[in-house]
């Protein structure tokens, strides 16, 4: 391994000093701020720009209206025209506005109603469907049939995207195993909300529940290893980014429910290296989720105390006051920070709405809790956008900041539209650019020792060609990829400074 590394390490030598800002780094800085009014050239600019990681990415929300309706073709299933969905299973006969998913390829205006449903494409609000918030968070039932036999597709689908964008990380939310984990929880009932009761009534099904998941992740896995050809000389470029996931449980279910799944989630991904941690998904406006908010965070503080190794990144604070009461926008965040443990959270929209605000933005910065930023998904959800978006907030107040996609394929985004969001509407220079970039991979999970103290890189590997440092990146998976990305950036920075469409 440490023969392998040198070579990467003696490649890499000219990051070292791109820290100290190479004539590259200064003439790529220059080129941003005269693209800031050219948005073509900047979108070019921006498409190229090494991102990272991406932290907050949903897998079945990552994947294009026209795929899964072309799997619905394949798999000769039935779509709904009235209602916009695509059904389990073939059309019956006599039934108005249903038609072979097959035949959409020759419908174009059948299509379309399906891409519109199954996405945020088109989207405009009308008295039937009035609430971009609403019809974002539909579309998943709409699309679900389809889930279960094209995973390694949309894995594969994911990691190409990820790589179009210059991704070299990606952070995957998947549910595998669900089914039986709910099943399993109706069968064992929260009595009187005893979570360590709960806890030790499934001590003998746990182990079944999370070899299912881990099955259901290899299949996956290998179907998307041979769609993308790795390992092969036609291999796409998805091949090249690192994967890991995050398992995330379902927020809207009952208490019992809620708990098997995180239960199970827990000790899948203290068992299996590429669950790095665990996340709760759906509508935190729901009334379930509202309700049983206290509930879950308790769920997290019991978990997070057996399985101590587990790293947890929570939703909190996707919401504004048009959605929930002035109530319940009172601690959210908080509550996931200092009851649940969170080291990341999502969203963090309504912290301009919590209680004692400036308190938690001071310890969210002086712990390094650091918040992962969807601007289209918080644009197409919530309404905000723009100055009104907390991201300048919090990064005033030093907490640290990524940019993450959320649900790229419902949303008709990519990663790369998300900083060209960013750059839209705050002042950022190419160096804070560079710093988001690399807070993708600081506050991933994948374990190491980070490369960086800050922008910076560590002393340790200061001498770039000392064994010392091949040692420590030989230890560290993030180093690793942080290196890669340093790599990246300076590749990066040589081709635009010497590009003369920029010039
Ligand atoms: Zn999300």
């Amino acid at each position: 391994m440490l023969p392998r590394l040198l070579p990467a390490l003696a490649l890499a030598f000219p990051l070292f000093s791109a820290q100290a800002e190479t004539p590259e780094a200064q003439s790529t800085a220059r080129i941003f701020d005269h693209l800031r009014n050219d948005p073509a050239r900047l979108t070019l600019f921006m498409r190229n720009f090494p991102k990272g990681g991406d932290l907050h990415n949903h897998l079945a929300g990552a994947i294009s209206a026209e795929s899964y309706l072309d799997w619905a073709a394949e798999d000769g299933l039935c779509v709904s025209l009235s209602q916009g969905r695509i059904l389990p299973g073939k059309c019956r006969l006599a039934t108005p506005g249903d038609i072979p998913a097959a035949q959409l390829k020759t419908r174009d205006d059948a299509r379309e109603v399906m891409i519109d449903s199954l996405s945020m494409h088109d989207f405009t609000p009308s008295p039937a469907d009035r609430s971009g918030h609403d019809h974002f968070f539909s579309t998943f039932g709409r699309f679900a049939p389809v889930l279960p036999a094209h995973s390694g597709a949309m894995l594969a689908q994911a990691r190409d995207q990820a790589a179009a964008d210059h991704v070299v990380y990606l952070e995957l939310m998947i549910s595998p195993g669900l089914g039986a984990m709910v099943k399993a929880g109706d069968q064992h009932p929260l009595h009187d909300l005893d979570l360590d009761a709960a806890h030790e009534a499934l001590k003998d099904e746990r182990p079944r529940l999370v070899a299912e998941a881990r099955r259901n992740t290899d299949e996956m896995e290998h179907e998307a290893h041979d769609i993308l050809q790795c390992d092969t000389p036609a291999a796409h470029p998805g091949c090249a980014v690192t994967v890991r996931y995050l398992f995330q449980a379902i927020r809207t279910m009952t208490p019992a429910q809620a708990f098997t799944q995180l239960d199970t989630g827990y000790q899948l991904a203290h068992d299996d290296p590429r669950f790095v941690g665990l996340n709760f998904v759906a509508p935190e406006d729901n009334p379930v989720a509202m309700g049983d908010y206290s509930l879950h965070m308790q769920m997290f503080a019991k978990l997070g105390a057996l399985y101590p190794d587990v790293r947890l990144s929570l939703h909190a604070g996707e919401l504004t006051p048009a959605l929930v009461p002035a109530s319940g926008l009172q601690s959210h965040i908080r509550d996931a920070v200092e009851i649940a443990g969170a080291e990341r959270i999502g969203h963090g929209v309504d912290i301009l709405w919590e209680k004692d605000a400036l308190r938690l933005l001071k310890e969210m910065a002086q712990r390094r809790i650091a918040v992962e930023i969807n601007l289209t998904s918080n644009a197409q959800i919530l309404g905000v956008s723009g100055g009104a978006h907390p991201l300048n907030v919090y990064r005033h107040a030093h907490v640290p900041v990524v940019l993450s996609t959320d649900d790229e394929g419902v949303s008709r985004s990519n990663l790369t539209l998300d900083y060209l969001k960013a750059v839209s509407t705050t002042p950022l220079s190419y160096a804070d650019l560079k710093s988001l970039s690399r807070n993708s991979l600081t506050y991933a999970f994948i374990p190491g020792m980070s490369l960086w103290d800050g922008d910076h890189v560590i002393t340790l590997c200061k001498a770039p060609q000392s064994f010392a440092c091949a040692d420590f990146l030989k230890k560290s998976q993030k180093a690793r990829l942080q290196l890669q990305l340093e790599q990246n950036f300076a590749a990066f920075e040589n081709a635009i400074s010497h590009e003369p469409l920029f010039q």
